[in-house]
């Protein structure tokens, strides 16, 4: 009798353990369902959308390679699944495990939903630790990031990943599946994702290939992941998201098998393990994209989105059009290639929520529309970390100067690259052109001043404090 590997974010067969599982105990029907009801307005964004239409494709000719198939299905996960294992008789539904709440909710349905024949079998393995695994001493989940992390880097390193099975059997028979270009995943007119494809190579060998590039600069991420202009980070986030690799291999990979080189890229495992901390907080609080989870925080007067001026500053961070380079540059980037570089997303997002005092729920939902990598809980925890409304910080004070970060980090090439109105510009003029009296025309003025924007912020924060 099959079972069944219900695929969802970990589109890969290397160190995958429910492929593992179902591939060592005979027949494998493996699944991905395209269920856009499950996580109602969470569903997947565009961006996602164009990734996860390259990524299947990739999945879907790897199994081939082994003799296998995927077979695509959209709509309710727990009911297809229900009927796919009733139809094929499968014994087993194997899977890894997810923390985003709708899908703790799809696998309860779903193991509600299953005859007594055919059970739902749940796995480790995309996270360094499961969710809600790291504990303090005295067995409460940790809220703040760094005790997280000195807790976590004892339980390390994981586990070697586990390669590819050599084999993976077929059924006697497979059941019906969808055309993957009927999901119509891909944008039509506009086509707004020829920068995606020339950026990205979705599947686990783009992912290799990150990471291998990454491997040879690794030591340099400590002072090099700041810088904008450099290449220096290991851009892996979207196949981190997609499950495309393992943390387990990066961590691996980068450390190598000399202890002593933990050292040296500590750093970059630190960044990593924000991810396992994202994966921690919506565990313990499912509804935190929902709202600010500090209370206080939740009565912060936001400008109104509804106010035609608000709206005009909203469009004008989004397109990149706020007069200051940093920020713009990011945003571009943003929408020409789905990711922003991690500096860049810290600036712009510090921008909305408060030199422009737009409420980070507002933002949040653009990256979610517009990042290839957009995570339920790297997102959102990111977002309220800047604003200072989240579990772990409080610093909505902390009010990033973008003039003055872009200086600092040698934003210059950046710019360069991406507001092409100030391609003539040299450094320092670049960072600041209205400042210096050599803003080009076609560059529009700041759409608020530093200080003013400043105090505002500072002001609406006095009325919560
Ligand atoms: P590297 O610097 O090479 O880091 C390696 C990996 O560590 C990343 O691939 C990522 O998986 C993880 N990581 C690094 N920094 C963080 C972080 N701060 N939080 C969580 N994980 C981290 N990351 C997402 O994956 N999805 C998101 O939706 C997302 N939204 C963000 C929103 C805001 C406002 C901010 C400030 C950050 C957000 N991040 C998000 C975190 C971070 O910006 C990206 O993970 C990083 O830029 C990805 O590039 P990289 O793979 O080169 O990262």
């Amino acid at each position: 009798k099959p079972n069944i590997i219900w695929f969802r974010r970990d589109l890969r067969l290397s160190d995958q353990a429910a492929v593992i599982a179902a591939a060592s105990e005979g027949p494998v029907i493996p699944v991905y369902i395209l269920d856009d009801e499950t996580p109602k307005h969470r569903k997947m964004g565009g961006a996602s959308r164009w990734w996860l239409h390259h990524s299947l494709a990739s999945l879907a000719q790897r199994l081939e390679e082994k003799g296998s198939r995927l077979i695509l299905r959209s709509g309710d996960s727990a009911e297809i699944l229900a009927n796919i294992a009733r139809q094929t008789g499968a014994i087993k539904i194997h899977a890894l495990r997810h923390y985003e709440p709708w899908w703790l909710n799809a696998e309860s349905h779903l193991q509600g939903a299953l005859d007594d024949e055919c059970e739902l079998v749940l796995h480790d393995g995309n996270y360094l630790q499961p969710a809600g695994a790291i504990t303090t001493g005295s067995g409460d989940p940790y809220k703040i990031y760094t005790p997280f992390w000195k807790a976590l880097r004892e339980t390390m390193p994981p586990p070697e990943p586990q390669p590819v099975p050599q084999q993976i059997n077929a059924p006697n028979s497979w059941p019906d599946g969808d055309d993957l270009n009927d999901w119509e995943l891909l944008p039509t007119k506009p086509n707004w994702a020829t920068g995606f494809a020339e950026n990205w190579k979705p599947g686990e060998d783009g992912a290799r290939v990150n990471l291998d590039a990454f491997v040879d600069i690794a030591k340099q991420y400590d002072e090099g992941r700041n810088l904008p202009s450099e290449q220096l980070v290991s851009r892996l986030s979207p196949h981190l998201h997609f499950g495309e690799i393992s943390p387990n291999h990066i961590w691996h990979r980068v450390t190598g098998k000399d202890p002593a080189a933990f050292k040296s890229v500590e750093t970059y495992l630190k960044e990593l393990v924000w991810r396992d901390y994202a994966q921690n907080v919506i565990y313990q609080c499912p509804q935190y994209g929902g709202e600010s989870y500090r209370e206080k925080m939740r009565d912060l007067p936001w400008r109104d989105l509804n106010d035609t001026d608000v709206q005009a500053d909203f469009e004008a961070w989004s397109q990149g059009k706020t007069g200051y380079p940093i920020v713009d540059a990011g945003m571009r980037e943003l929408w020409a290639t789905g990711w922003m570089h991690n500096r860049v997303r810290m600036i712009a997002s510090s921008f909305l929520i408060k030199h422009l005092l737009i409420d980070w729920r507002e933002g949040e939902k653009w990256f979610w529309d517009t990042l290839v990598d957009a995570d339920y809980g790297s997102n959102t925890v990111n977002w309220q970390w800047g604003a200072g409304t989240g579990v772990d910080s409080n610093m909505f004070v902390r009010i990033m100067a973008p003039l003055t970060q872009s200086e600092k980090f040698n934003a210059g090439d950046y710019i360069r690259k991406w507001v092409p109105e100030l391609v003539n510009l040299d450094d320092p003029y670049i960072h600041d052109p209205e400042e210096h009296g050599c803003r080009p025309n076609s560059y529009p003025t700041k759409i608020i001043a530093h200080k003013k924007g400043r105090q505002r912020a500072l002001d609406a924060y006095a009325k919560v404090k």
